[in-house]
Parts: C-alpha cells; sequence; structure tokens
C-alpha cells in the first residue's frame, strides 16, 4: 500500500467511515485509519456506534421491549401466552451478531469502494503527515495526505470519585454485557443513554431502577412539556429518577456497591448489585496531534472548527463527536458528507438546525427545531399545535396512547420552528418534520397534505392543524 493519500480520515465511525466511504465515491485516494479492537480481538470498523453505542443500544431495546410485551401486554390483545421466560445470553449473542454483521457490512463497503482501512492509531503531525502506530507493530508508519479528516469520536466521562470495578461499576459499554439481570440497579446520569440502559434491564426484570440526576431538571434538552410527560411514565415504569442528586462517594463491597449522594434531604446512602456511570462522553482528543501540529482545541476539548468543519489548520477538517454540537451517528455522518464534498472542490453545508434527537425508550421521544422554552426565553413570537396520541385510531389500534405531538411555528411566518414528539414510533415519525424544516414548510403546508389513515403520522398532520386552531380530531377551544 503506498502512503501518499488524497485523503486519510483518522477514525472509523459513522463520521470518519462515511467521509471516507464519500471521499472515495468522489475519486479521491482515500485511507481510514481507526483503532477500535473488539473483544474477541480483531479490529472493526464502525466506531462506538456500532460496537457498544448505537446499535447494540437498540439490539437490546428491542429485545427487553418484546419481552416485556410478551410478559404483560399480550393479554390485553386476547393473546394469552404462558411460560415466558428470559434466556439473557441468547438476547446477548442476538446483539453481539448484530454488531458484527453490520461492522463486516462496513469492512464490505471499504472493500467496494476502495478505502485503505489503515489498523491502528493514528497522530497528526506538522504538515498533514500522520504517524500510524499499527496493530502489533511498533515501528511507526508515516502517511501524508492531501486532507486529513479528524473523526476521532469520543468515551465515557469517569467521575473522579466514582471508578470503574469489574462488572460491578460500568459504563455504558459494561452495561450492554451484564450477565444475569441485577436486582437493584443505579444508575448516575439521567441523560438519554442512562434512561435507555435503565429501560432495558428494567423491563428484563431489574426490581429497583434508581437514576441519580445532577441536575434540578429533567432532560432540559428537550421542550418542558415533552420533559414533563417523559418523567411521568418513566417513573410510572419503575425508573426511580431522583433529581438534585449528586453522588459524592462509591465503595464496593462484594459483589455490591454502596453508594453516597447528596439531595435536597442531606446525605444519603443506596446500595446496587450493579451501578453505571452514564454522565456523558469526552472527545478522543489527547493525543490526536503532536504539539508540532498547533491542532487548536476548546476549553473541552473539542476540535475546534468552523460552520463547515474546518480546523485552524490548512486541509484539515474534524468532524463528529470530536467537534461542537450534539453528540450523534447522523450529525457526525453529515458532517462526514459535507467535508467529502468540500474536499472534492463542491459546495456543501449541514444545516445544524434541523439536526433530529430520539430517545429510544418506551414510548419514544424525538425532537427537532427550537423547544418551546429557547422560543420564549428568547422572545419570539409563535404559535403552538398539540395533537394526543389518545385521540388517534392508530394508536389505540396499537394499545399505545401515551404522550403527544407538538408543532411550534414562527407567529408571524408560520413557518415550522420545532416539532417535539413523545409517544410510539416517534423516532420515525420525527423524519417527517426534519423534512417539513428542511424545506422550510409553514404549519400550513402540513395542514395542506394528506396523510394515511389511519397512521400514527396524522398526528402530526392534526398538531400542525392544532397551530390554527382547528384540529377535527380533538376539540379546539378557541374557533376560527
Ligand atoms: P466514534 O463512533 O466514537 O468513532 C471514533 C472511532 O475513531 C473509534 O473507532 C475510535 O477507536 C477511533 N479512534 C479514535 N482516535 C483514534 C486515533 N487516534 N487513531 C485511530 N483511531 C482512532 N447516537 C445516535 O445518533 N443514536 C443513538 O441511538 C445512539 N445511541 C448511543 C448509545 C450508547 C450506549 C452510546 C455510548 C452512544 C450512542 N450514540 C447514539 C452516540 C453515537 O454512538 C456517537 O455519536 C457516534 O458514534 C459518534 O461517531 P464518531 O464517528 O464521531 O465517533
Ligand atoms: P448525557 O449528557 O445525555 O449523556 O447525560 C449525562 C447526564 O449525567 C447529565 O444529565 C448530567 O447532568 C448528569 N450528571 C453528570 N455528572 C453527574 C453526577 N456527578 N451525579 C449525577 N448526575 C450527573
Amino acid at each position: 500500500m503506498s502512503d501518499q493519500f488524497d485523503v486519510v480520515v483518522i477514525g472509523g465511525g459513522p463520521a470518519g467511515y462515511v467521509a471516507a466511504i464519500r471521499c472515495a465515491q468522489l475519486g479521491l485516494n482515500t485511507a481510514c485509519i481507526d483503532q477500535w479492537i473488539n473483544p474477541r480481538g480483531k479490529p472493526v470498523l464502525g466506531g462506538t456506534c456500532l460496537n457498544v453505542g448505537c446499535i447494540p443500544s437498540k439490539a437490546l431495546l428491542e429485545s427487553s421491549e418484546r419481552f416485556v410485551q410478551t410478559r404483560h401486554e399480550l393479554s390485553d390483545h386476547g393473546v394469552r401466552v404462558a411460560g415466558v421466560e428470559l434466556d439473557l445470553d441468547a438476547m446477548l449473542a442476538r446483539k453481539d451478531r448484530i454488531v458484527q454483521e453490520l461492522t463486516k457490512g462496513i469492512e464490505q463497503l471499504f472493500k467496494a469502494n476502495k478505502v485503505s482501512w489503515v489498523q491502528g492509531r493514528g497522530q497528526l503531525q506538522g504538515g498533514k503527515e500522520i504517524k500510524v502506530t499499527e496493530n502489533g507493530r511498533e515501528k511507526p508508519r508515516r502517511l501524508s495526505a492531501g486532507h486529513v479528516i479528524l473523526a476521532p469520536g469520543s468515551s465515557p466521562l469517569e467521575l473522579d470519585h466514582v471508578s470503574l470495578q469489574g462488572d460491578i461499576v460500568v459504563d455504558s459499554t459494561g452495561a450492554l454485557d451484564f450477565h444475569a439481570v441485577p436486582e437493584r440497579l443505579g444508575i448516575i446520569g439521567a441523560g438519554v443513554i442512562g434512561l435507555e440502559l435503565g429501560s432495558v434491564w428494567r423491563r428484563l426484570g431489574t426490581e429497583t431502577v434508581t437514576v441519580l440526576e445532577a441536575q434540578d431538571t429533567f432532560l432540559p434538552i428537550t421542550d418542558e412539556q415533552v420533559a414533563a410527560e417523559a418523567l411521568r411514565i418513566f417513573k410510572g415504569q419503575g425508573l426511580d429518577v431522583q433529581l438534585n442528586s449528586r453522588v459524592t462517594d462509591c465503595k464496593v463491597e462484594g459483589q455490591t456497591v454502596e453508594i453516597q449522594y447528596q439531595n435536597d434531604g442531606g446525605e444519603q446512602r443506596a446500595t446496587f448489585d450493579k451501578l453505571i456511570v452514564a454522565v456523558g462522553r469526552r472527545p478522543n482528543t489527547d493525543a490526536l496531534a503532536a504539539d508540532e501540529a498547533t491542532l487548536l482545541l476548546d476549553e473541552w476539548g473539542l476540535v475546534h472548527v468552523d460552520e463547515q468543519c474546518r480546523t485552524n489548520l490548512p486541509g484539515v477538517y474534524a468532524i463528529g463527536d470530536a467537534v461542537r454540537g450534539p453528540m450523534l451517528a447522523h450529525k457526525g455522518a453529515e458532517e462526514g458528507v459535507m467535508v467529502a464534498e468540500l474536499i472534492a472542490g463542491h459546495s456543501a453545508a449541514v444545516n445544524y438546525g434541523a439536526v433530529p434527537s430520539v430517545i429510544y425508550t418506551m414510548p419514544e421521544v424525538a425532537w427537532v427545531g427550537e423547544t418551546e422554552q429557547a422560543l420564549r426565553a428568547a422572545g419570539d413570537a409563535y404559535r403552538s399545535g398539540v395533537f394526543p396520541f389518545s385521540a388517534s385510531g392508530r394508536a389505540r389500534a396499537i394499545g399505545e396512547t401515551g404522550g403527544f405531538i407538538k408543532v411550534l411555528a414562527d407567529a408571524r411566518t408560520d413557518r415550522i420552528l420545532g416539532v417535539h414528539m413523545i409517544g410510539h414510533h416517534c423516532g420515525e415519525l420525527i423524519s417527517e418534520a426534519v423534512i417539513a424544516m428542511e424545506l422550510g414548510a409553514s404549519a400550513e403546508d402540513i395542514a395542506l397534505t394528506m396523510f394515511a389513515h389511519p397512521t400514527l403520522s396524522e398526528s402530526f398532520h392534526e398538531a400542525a392543524l392544532a397551530v390554527h386552531q382547528r384540529p377535527l380530531h380533538i376539540v379546539s377551544h378557541r374557533k376560527r
């Protein structure tokens, strides 16, 4: 393999591998360096998302939801089942198989697109040169590139006073691999990852799931009305979310872990069989660039970039979790495509105002654009339309009537500013709102669009109608 490339990408997660594929599609001679080694000691592509993030967590969320439904909810549909049992090993093996198939798929895409996969650790040197320490080799190799894309991703944040210990105090990676259902589970951090993992184990039979959150607001990134509904539903499912609770100490004693935390009532103690630390993620930028490269990082260790992911170094871009913005796979992947297009001399941009977010709990929480509290704080004039799933025929037929869709539109132009949802399949439904916002739709555009009946997406139609106080399937108190 020659060591001279048009583009070298450091990192083979969804940001880096997508960037590499798009560069290759555009005719650029591309290499992608990745250091990931799976538990069987094999180098694999896909980064956090495929190996220990989006994919394995969704596999377990799906399996655990089927288990809980089969066990408790089918009788409501007139389906009698008996002797439902959990085979956790089979469930974990299914998850691992899906991960293997998908990571292998990226390998095949690299082959088909002629992307060179360099297995090892890359470090940017001065002048767009990259030093690679290949797996199992001591002598580093040097690659040179016309352009460099940094996509090193992120790792779980650790707390100073809560060190990870075996399979008892774990991060999100360990929490995807418990080989027995813990009776008492503690989770530090009521963010997206903590809530998804807590849901998995609660559904599989964990008796108490205690989620300790340092902030006094639940899910402050979501619309406050959605967050309030989510908190009510999650509590009903048995997630004991305790806000304003800061963990101060943690000790493992045999097979249990005892923690101390501070809340409104003072010093508290709790004992768990497993403790998951899910307090956020930090960028993998520690040794990403040699000092001589003079790559600029910000105060959080994120690579400093402009709107088009250019770093302070000419010809060097950075994308994905290692740069500003939400740590989401699709956001990184779109940045990867943008940067590839820019390198190929095309014009390209990412619309950061239309990045969807989804929490894959049951019901799912999904949103795009501005929240109502942000619009209020900014003093922007807006109108809001809400439609509850309890009034949707399809939601009733499915038996999932919790939640609602809210559309926020500019009071003057009617342009959609944000859409917030909680309910069944909202992770899929949100794409309709993303397309609407991407195309600059008004609430009236959606109101004038025909939706198939009976579908959950009719609720998006109705919420858009409600912006103008004319929903058809709920009573609007203000008539026109
Ligand atoms: P990563 O996926 O972290 O990939 C970076 C890669 O670069 C890794 O393979 C790493 O080993 C490699 N690397 C780093 N430094 C070097 C170096 N110097 N040399 C060589 N290789 C290097 N996001 C969603 O959008 N949807 C979800 O449902 C979702 N669920 C999640 C669930 C969990 C449990 C977790 C932990 C995360 C989840 N995320 C989800 C977040 C998502 O995984 C990340 O946003 C995404 O993986 C970021 O992509 P990336 O390419 O920037 O980085
Ligand atoms: P996310 O950023 O979505 O992964 O969520 C992580 C959550 O962990 C945030 O809501 C943080 O407020 C929370 N968190 C961070 N540190 C602590 C801590 N010491 N104790 C409890 N919660 C914490």
